[in-house]
């Protein structure tokens, strides 16, 4: 378990503990209001901002995919958006100065296949023109082949001898409120952490072996036995509530040996990331939207008041 914990504030009621955490993946206890965790969800999927794709320049494509199937593949391909912070988006530019390196990243996807042998066009072919270079750049997410961990790249299309593609992307600042492809999450869900109460009484009765396979029934692991081969709950966070210990004590005459219910006002988030942010990055963000549109609603409910009493 990640020895990370988040409070909102002094004396909140609401508390985020990471229990797991990877680039790819973040699982975390979230402890307040029902309404709270699902803005939380909400705005992980909708407002956190990410870059994508926007517009394609298309200036030849004799590839088997028409223009608008191309273009619509392009923006489809996550970037790493760590830097998106660094953007405005397109509307806030001033309009008779648009400074393209403020609002935007453009890349160049220029092939044509010469060969015999089809060429697979993928997202390593396209170049970013305005010289980005490091971790922090924004640039197609890397993809690796499952069978020898090579770098592949995204897929997007593939050129029989003598086919070409020529075009210019333009990458803006978005999320996914806007469109699908600015969403930086695979997966955002909660739900309620379980709450497992075992009867002392009918614990006592037990013998090892059936200890033994009630903490073997659970799939999750959630069940150990401790140094005094009693049987205890030791990763509750992890009970996906499939009653298979329920009916493990049901088959050993103890019906009433573990009683299940929901534990009020504590959810277990997993958060999947579909790369262009790390998971707990996104996580993060997203507590930062939602304080900015609860700070927004209490100043226009305070100016509110001083109207009414004017
Ligand atoms: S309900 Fe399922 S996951 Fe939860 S403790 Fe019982 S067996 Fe394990």
């Amino acid at each position: 378990m990640y020895n990370y914990k988040y409070n909102f504030e002094q004396n909140s009621q609401h508390r985020i503990e990471i229990l797991e955490m990877s680039d790819e993946k973040c699982k975390f206890s979230f402890e307040g209001d029902l309404s709270i965790a699902n803005a939380i969800r909400r705005v992980m999927i909708a407002e956190v901002p990410v870059m994508a794709i926007h517009f394609v320049d298309i200036i030849e494509n004799t590839s088997p995919l028409s223009d608008e199937f191309l273009a619509q593949r392009l923006g489809l391909i996550p970037l790493v958006s760590y830097a998106a912070d660094s953007k405005m988006y397109d509307w806030e530019a001033d309009a008779d100065s648009i400074d393209d390196q403020k609002t935007k990243v453009v890349f160049t996807l220029r092939q044509k296949n010469l060969n015999d042998a089809p060429l697979e066009i993928t997202s390593q072919h396209l170049e970013p023109e305005f010289g980005q270079v490091g971790e922090m750049a924004i640039r197609p997410v890397r993809m690796f082949s499952p069978i020898n961990g090579k770098e592949v790249g995204i897929p997007i299309t593939r050129l029989g001898k003598n086919q070409s593609v020529h075009v210019r992307c333009h990458a803006l600042k978005g999320f996914g409120k806007m469109h699908a492809k600015w969403t930086p999450i695979n997966i955002a869900t909660f739900r309620h952490e379980a709450e497992l109460l075992i009867d002392h009484v009918q614990a006592q009765q037990l013998s090892l072996f059936e200890k033994q396979s009630i903490r073997d029934s659970c799939p999750m692991n959630v069940f150990a036995m401790d140094a005094n081969q009693e049987l205890i709950v030791n990763a509750i966070e992890k009970c996906v509530f499939c009653e298979e210990c329920i009916r493990c004590a049901e088959s050993i005459k103890k019906p009433r040996l573990i009683k299940m219910q929901h534990k009020k006002n504590k959810y277990i988030f997993t958060v999947e990331s579909a790369g262009q942010l790390k998971a707990v990055d996104i996580v993060k963000q997203a507590l930062i939207v939602l304080r900015k549109k609860v700070d927004e609603i209490s100043q226009d409910l305070s100016f509110a008041q001083q109207y009414q009493q004017i």
